[in-house]
């Protein structure tokens, strides 16, 4: 029996040794991927549920991975923040959102852009920065862009100075999946936010009880006492978007009015015809 234990240490470790090269293996990728271009930015509508207006578009980066195809986020985010490689990640994924909407304005259409943003990232010192930089380089006005960040900065101190300092210099500052993380009263009315995104696990229930209804309307309040819009996520369904106009929700986000897809098919419509 000891030695059979023994075999299960050896056997352990070896694939501790194993994983942890291939963890090695996928950093020293993922900063290659960062410093030749594999990383791609997809752009997905935001719609003003009142005209039915594509206002802005949401960059969410994904990773055409030699060998593997293209990756969504959620394969290598995690990675990338626990390494550090976030930061020249998100620096990429700036600098082609920020471009991209400067040739949206040249080519007339109006869009703002939004961009997510990892407390990670933010609290590096570096960020405002790096950030007035693109800003400087791309020719992008300041209030063109809005940067989405989580509850989980307001745990993080030197992410929230750099998130006032942000709001400052012009930038709009977006409340991530709210309602999912932190949520703090006393945080949100203490810093302001331009803008809350309604999680996609409300707009999903939506329709199952009456209770998904009541939180949203809540949402929704709250937001507007704070001087701050609101924006569904997720939407899937005709009836989800009706019952979010009807309950005072700014913009909505989410496959009824298309999925996230490269600027090059970007689809040219400067509004859709709300299906009702
Ligand atoms: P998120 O910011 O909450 O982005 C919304 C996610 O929901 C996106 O997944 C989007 O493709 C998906 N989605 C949009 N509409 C619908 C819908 O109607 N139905 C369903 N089922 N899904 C919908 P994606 O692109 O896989 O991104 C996942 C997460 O990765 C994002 O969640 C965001 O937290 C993170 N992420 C994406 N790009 C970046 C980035 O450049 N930097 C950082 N730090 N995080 C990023
Ligand atoms: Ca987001
Ligand atoms: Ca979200
Ligand atoms: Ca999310």
């Amino acid at each position: 029996a000891k030695r059979e234990g023994g075999n299960r240490v050896r056997l352990f470790q070896q694939e501790m040794g194993e994983q942890a090269l291939a963890r090695q293996r996928d950093k020293t990728d993922l900063r290659t991927a960062i410093e030749t271009g594999q990383l791609v930015v997809h752009y997905q509508p935001i719609v003003d549920l009142a005209t039915g207006a594509v206002t802005s578009a949401e960059a969410l980066v994904r990773w055409q991975r030699p060998g593997t195809g293209l990756l969504g986020p959620d394969a290598f985010i995690g990675l990338a923040e626990e390494t550090g490689l976030i930061v020249p990640l998100g620096e990429k994924v700036l600098e082609s959102a920020c471009d991209q909407a400067v040739r949206w304005h040249a080519e007339g259409r109006s869009l703002g852009v939004t961009v997510n943003v990892s407390t990670r990232e933010l609290s590096n010192s570096g960020f405002l920065p790096r950030l007035e930089r693109v800003l400087a380089t791309t020719g992008l006005q300041p209030g063109r862009l809005t940067i989405e960040v989580t509850e989980s900065v307001w745990a993080d101190e030197p992410a929230m100075r750099s998130l006032v300092a942000v709001r400052d210099a012009g930038i709009r500052v977006a409340l991530d999946d709210f309602g999912t993380g932190y949520s703090s009263l006393s945080y949100l009315q203490r810093y302001p936010f331009d803008i809350v995104k309604v999680d996609s696990s409300f707009t999903r229930a939506l329709g199952n009880n009456g209770r998904t209804e009541g939180v949203i309307r809540c949402i929704i309040a709250l937001a507007d006492v704070l001087g701050a819009k609101t924006v569904a996520e997720g939407i899937e369904t005709p009836q989800q978007a009706d019952w979010l106009r009807a309950a005072g929700c700014s913009y909505a986000q989410g496959y009824l009015f298309g999925k996230p897809t490269e600027a090059a098919s970007w689809d040219t419509r400067t509004s859709v015809a709300f299906p009702s």
